[in-house]
């Protein structure tokens, strides 16, 4: 008998007979000999419609009060789910993320699973019960309510599934799997079988969001297999996150193209070329908990440089706020800021053996008459910063020019 883990996203819950298809599923996977643990997100649109209400109330809600709002909308599904169950004759028991116990940090809004109580699910499983959870929550040490962040179902899904060492987890999603990028933008997407943790991990850090960045974090530390299917479809393999040494095939050179469409760019003039003057930029900002991504420092001709780096937009105006004090510190010219930028990236572990691919990269934008602002790159991903009107370009264009709508031989 196999343990499996089953996360169900918003749109795969989104109604009540969405919620029955669901049932449907899980009662067939039961009948089939497994023990399942299902976690459901919220009804699809709910999460915007609570963060939506608090913010009319108290126009930046407070964070504690904004989970114990926010967290609601998987407390219905998780009951509306297990009334399905219960009518299609299947044992099953609800929980809350507090009465599993799975215990988070106190960072309201973004908080990390520190623990997972594993025996009231266990006993309910060897009763024969469906067990299903509620994604997204937990409660830290004070018994408060806190969220994972946003998508955070996933990380619940995959953390359940290490805690409980079930031998796979299935995310269920409305696409049957991982596609070379974003299929609603790229129709020619394709489906991959199987891409590699690392290149999972590089896409849903630059913005993939089919899964949370955590879930996969998680599934790297605890090795758990991890899968993204379809809750719209009988059947199929969907795309299996595996770990490289698994494979012995050969990898494509790029798997997958990224983008983040939420970055604002700031830059600092005429800043003093002198030891430190980065500490002295980026040490506010990072005091203020506000994550920099993309950096670039000029080098200097005359003792002064330029700064430049993003940060997500919903961070610009506390940004700008912060640079305006600092430059009078350092002593700098003038900052500049343009908050609607965008990240494109190329992600793939073939790039370790291949040469030409920023080069080609870069031709293809340029082709096309997009202008490269900034560059980043690591040993399996290039990343660059453009302007967002041009990115649904952007992705379309470097999607051929990789010939991803290609199915490798
Ligand atoms: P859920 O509510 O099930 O968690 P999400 O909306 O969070 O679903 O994630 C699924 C969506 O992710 C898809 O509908 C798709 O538009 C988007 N997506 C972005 N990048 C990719 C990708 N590379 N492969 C598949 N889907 C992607
Ligand atoms: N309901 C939460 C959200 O919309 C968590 C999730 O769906 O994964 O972000
Ligand atoms: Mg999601």
């Amino acid at each position: 008998m196999a343990l499996i883990v089953q996360k169900y996203g918003g749109t795969s819950v989104g109604n009540p007979e969405r919620i029955k298809n669901v049932a449907r599923r899980v009662a067939a996977a039961q009948a089939a000999g497994d023990q399942i643990v299902v976690v459901v997100s919220a009804m699809s649109g709910e999460t915007n419609r609570l963060i939506g209400l608090a913010k009319e109330v108290q126009s930046t809600p407070d964070p504690r009060e904004l989970d114990v709002v926010v967290s609601t909308g998987e407390q219905v599904t998780i009951g509306l789910l297990c009334m399905a169950l219960m009518a299609q004759g299947v044992k099953a028991r609800s929980y809350t993320g507090a009465q599993v116990r799975i215990l988070t940090d106190s960072s309201f809004t973004k908080a990390r699973i520190l623990k997972i109580d594993e025996d009231r699910m266990r006993k309910d499983l060897d009763e024969g019960h469906v067990v299903v959870v509620a994604g997204f929550q937990g409660v830290d040490d004070a018994g408060n309510i806190t969220t994972l962040g946003r998508g955070g179902s996933d990380t619940t899904g995959v953390a359940l599934a290490a805690a409980l060492r079930a031998d796979e987890c299935q995310i269920y999603t409305d696409v049957d799997g991982v596609y070379t990028t974003d299929p609603r933008i790229v129709p020619e997407a394709r489906k991959l079988d199987r891409i590699t943790f690392e290149e999972m991990l590089e896409m849903a850090s630059l913005g993939s969001k089919v899964l949370q960045i955590r879930s996969v974090e998680f599934a790297g530390k605890y090795k758990v297999k991890l899968r993204v299917l379809s809750s719209f479809q009988e059947g199929g393999e969907g795309t299996l996150i595996t770990f490289e040494d698994d494979l012995k095939m050969e990898q494509p050179i790029i798997s997958g193209i990224a983008f983040n469409r939420d970055e604002a760019k700031l830059t600092v003039l005429g800043v003093p070329d002198r030891p430190g003057i980065a500490y002295q930029i980026l040490g506010p900002i990072a005091e203020a908990n506000i994550d920099v991504d993309m950096i670039i420092q000029n080098v200097s001709f005359d003792g002064t440089t330029d700064f430049s780096f993003t940060v997500n937009r919903n961070d610009y105006e506390r940004t700008l706020k912060i640079l305006d004090e600092v430059k009078a510190h350092v002593g700098a010219r003038e900052v500049r800021a343009d908050r609607s930028m965008a990240k494109v990236s190329v992600v793939g572990v073939g790039m370790r053996s291949h040469v030409g691919i920023a080069s080609k990269m870069f031709r293809t934008l340029a082709e096309e008459g997009i202008n490269i602002q900034m560059i980043s790159t690591s040993e399996i991903k290039i990343s660059v910063a453009i302007d967002e009107k041009y990115l649904e370009l952007a992705v379309r264009v470097l999607h051929k020019a990789f010939e991803l709508d290609q199915v490798v031989a």
